[in-house]
């Protein structure tokens, strides 16, 4: 089976969202025609507003959950890029089918809607979640057993499997990517729009989830969707898993200063609320081996630092030049 570049209608499940919406704008670029599938749970409207009406378009305001209608929506597409999940991880803490429902549940109806359709590729959006604290770092994709430690990194890592069994059982092919943290404009969730937020409200004094040494890498959005691409044009594995990321991190008492800098503020007090962890099931030191995507040809463009300083300047509105 050829792992190429040849299709022209892409179905985008949660394609209103931070990393969707930016998708979706590269995908119209490049002449593809793209149907958001979307419930706007945590994605926006306003973030696919400029495409609602161009040619090549569609938007779908529907739920994952509901099968019928996904299947509906699907027919056709020859491409189905699935990044419709629950991203609130703290709040799986509290509504504990969240995760189950809206990452598991859902990705097993993208999977049966495809298997009825007969489209055959997926490009799947995975997460770092799924290592829990990963007994090597940087973490290779190989390393195991895999034991997430939030219920997010748990649905994630049992959607691979299905992910895995469909394309052995129904001849399909997937590319899945363990993104390490995106950042970038459009973003309505994640530590660094959290602390603009905080800041916005009050800018003497900022509460931080932890001791502040927890240690993560973050990079562009822009680089995650260039990550995702090649290898989808240059792995023919009929299910492989890549892990997306950058190999350098910041540390999150780091980060808060870049934020404060790029907003400039000073003199703002940081309050840490301690222990290790920002939040139960939070991974404080993330590292993820991206040695594999290299040998494709892909290396995320801009350090940790740089990445987290770019997307507070697009969410703060300051024009950055595209990377
Ligand atoms: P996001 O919350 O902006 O996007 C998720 C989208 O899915 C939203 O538009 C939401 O409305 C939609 N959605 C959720 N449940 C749905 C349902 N039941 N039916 C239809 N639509 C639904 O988050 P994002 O950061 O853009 O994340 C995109 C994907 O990448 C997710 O699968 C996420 O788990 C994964 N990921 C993101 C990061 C990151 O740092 N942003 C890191 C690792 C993995």
């Amino acid at each position: 089976m050829a792992s190429n570049s040849d299709f022209e209608r892409c179905f985008l499940t949660g394609g209103a969202g931070f990393i969707g919406s930016h998708l979706g704008d590269r995908l119209l670029a490049e002449g593809k025609a793209v149907t958001v599938y979307d419930n706007l749970s945590s994605g926006r409207r306003e973030w696919i507003a400029h495409n609602i009406g161009q040619p090549g378009f569609t938007f779908i305001e529907a739920d994952l959950l509901d099968a019928p209608k996904l299947k509906e929506a699907m027919a056709g597409h020859d491409l189905v890029i699935h990044l419709g999940a629950n991203t609130d991880i703290p709040g799986g803490n509290q509504d504990v089918r969240l995760d189950l429902e809206n990452c598991t549940i859902a990705t097993h109806h993208v999977l049966d809607a495809m298997r009825a359709t007969g489209i055959k590729r997926l490009l799947f959006s995975s997460t770092s979640a799924v290592y829990g604290e990963a007994p090597v770092i940087p973490t290779p994709e190989d390393v195991g057993p895999l034991l997430p430690i939030s219920l997010y990194g748990a649905a994630k890592l049992a959607c691979e499997t299905l992910v895995s069994a469909y394309c052995h059982i129904f001849n399909m092919q997937a590319w899945m990517f363990r993104f390490a943290n995106v950042v970038g404009g459009r973003m309505g969730h994640g530590v660094i729009y959290d602390f603009i937020q905080k800041l916005k409200r009050n800018s003497e004094e900022m509460e931080i989830l932890g001791d502040g040494q927890q240690e993560k890498p973050f990079f562009p959005v822009e680089d995650c969707i260039d990550g995702m691409f090649c290898a989808f044009h240059r792995s023919e594995a009929w299910c492989d898993v890549f892990n997306l990321g950058c190999s350098s991190s910041t540390k999150i008492s780091r980060l808060a200063e870049i934020v404060v800098e790029e907003m400039g503020l000073s003199g703002v007090r940081f309050r840490y609320t301690g222990g290790r962890r920002g939040w139960v099931g939070d991974v404080p030191q993330v590292g993820l081996d991206v040695s594999k995507m290299k040998r494709l040809g892909w290396e995320a463009r801009h350090t940790s630092d740089e990445a987290v300083r770019i997307a507070a300047r697009r969410l703060l509105g300051v024009p950055v030049a595209a990377s």
